[in-house]
């Protein structure tokens, strides 16, 4: 099978490095073109990244010899994989888009949007159809499709097969974000070693209007929101990658503990699909009274499943809980090359 031609637009960042390395050895996909800012433009990949490259293994041979170009949209390339500076984001991928780019972006420029869908697979797969009114709406030739800020990812997958089975009204949650969702180079050692920050700008806003939005149905040409009500704290903590949230959720029907960990367990909505980067379980119940860890757990199924523990009852809601998702692979390059296959899947690429 021919590949299907990649471009990577803000190949040099945390996200965009991990989008390289995921589709090192891709079975669909293959990266042809990188892009970033007219600083980095013009020179070889391999010598821009020479001190910037955070992910562990080493440069793809075929991407390291690639010359980074600017993000316009004459790139040879039919997939345009976005991990964009929110600073550019809107007005380079709608140009993409317009050119006939399919577009999958981690950027939270056009999340929110009413004729975009914020996808992830396992959770609301049936928002692309939404893609059909996006086009004719804006006469494009191509389309945008996005995922969720990383720390809302987590949430979503986990809160996914509780809502199907018991339905949640509320949602409680207070996040440990890892320093890398911040972007390279981030917060500065002196300020969050030994330290706990409780500001990450516009992220509590993220995660209160997003989840309702994922979770949500489409009708037609309009997204139907959740009737759900969602109260974020967030916090940037001392870890590399891995973001841990605590969670508090109050449902509508009543449930045993063990129903709702049956519920997480049976929870395999893509089984029959057979994407390469799906995980086999997109969240795990780990009994152990001490996890998740981001130390032990973050990698689970590659990076791509979410881990939830500590399940137990709340006094002011209905039930606590912990979970722990890879803020770059889970919550950021996995998931764009994840809707990537998924659209190809079902016959958008
Ligand atoms: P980052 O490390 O700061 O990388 C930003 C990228 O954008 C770089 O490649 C940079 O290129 C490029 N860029 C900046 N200004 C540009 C311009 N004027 N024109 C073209 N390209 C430009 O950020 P990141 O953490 O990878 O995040 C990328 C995107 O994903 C952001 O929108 C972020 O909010 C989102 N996101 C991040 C995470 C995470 O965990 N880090 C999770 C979910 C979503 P140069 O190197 O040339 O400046």
């Amino acid at each position: 099978m021919e590949k299907v031609s990649v471009g990577v637009l803000g190949a040099t960042g945390l996200v965009g490095q991990t989008i390289v390395q995921l589709l090192s050895n891709h079975p669909w996909f293959e990266v042809r073109e990188v892009a970033a800012s007219e600083r980095s433009a013009g020179r070889k990949y391999g010598e821009v990244m020479e001190s910037r490259w955070s992910v562990s293994s080493a440069i793809p041979k075929k991407v390291k010899d690639l010359v980074l170009k600017e993000c316009k949209p004459d790139l040879d390339c039919k997939v345009a994989l976005s991990a964009l500076d929110s600073g550019v984001a809107t007005e380079v991928e709608e140009r993409f888009a317009k050119a006939g780019y399919i577009v999958s972006s981690n950027a939270k420029n056009h999340r929110m949007e009413e004729d975009v869908p914020l996808l992830i697979p396992e959770v609301n797969g049936e928002h692309i159809s939404i893609i059909d009114s996006q086009r004719r709406a804006r006469s494009w030739k191509g389309f945008i499709v996005t995922n969720p800020n990383c720390s809302v990812m987590g949430l979503a997958l986990a809160l996914k097969p509780i809502h199907d089975a018991f339905g949640v009204e509320k949602v409680m949650v207070t996040t440990m974000q890892a320093v890398s969702g911040a972007g390279y180079p981030g917060i500065s050692s002196m300020d969050i070693l030994g330290n706990v920050v409780p500001f990450i700008g516009d992220e509590e806003e993220k995660i209160e209007s997003e989840t309702p939005k994922i979770l949500g149905n489409v009708a037609g040409d309009r997204f139907n929101y959740a009737d759900m009500k969602v109260s974020a704290q967030c916090n940037r903590v001392p870890v590399l990658n891995g973001h841990m949230e605590s969670v508090s959720i109050k449902l509508s029907r009543k449930a045993k503990k063990e129903e709702i960990i049956t519920a997480i367990e049976r929870f395999a909505p893509l089984k029959q699909v057979g994407l390469p980067s799906a995980p086999t379980r997109p969240v795990s119940y780990l009994r152990e009274m001490n996890r998740p860890q981001p130390k032990l757990d973050v990698d689970a199924e590659g990076g791509m499943g979410v881990s939830v523990g500590r399940l137990r009852e709340c006094n002011i809601l209905d039930y606590k809980f912990t979970l722990l998702s890879h803020n770059l692979v889970r919550g950021a390059a996995g998931a764009a090359v994840l809707n990537a296959e998924f659209l190809k899947a079902k016959g958008y690429i």
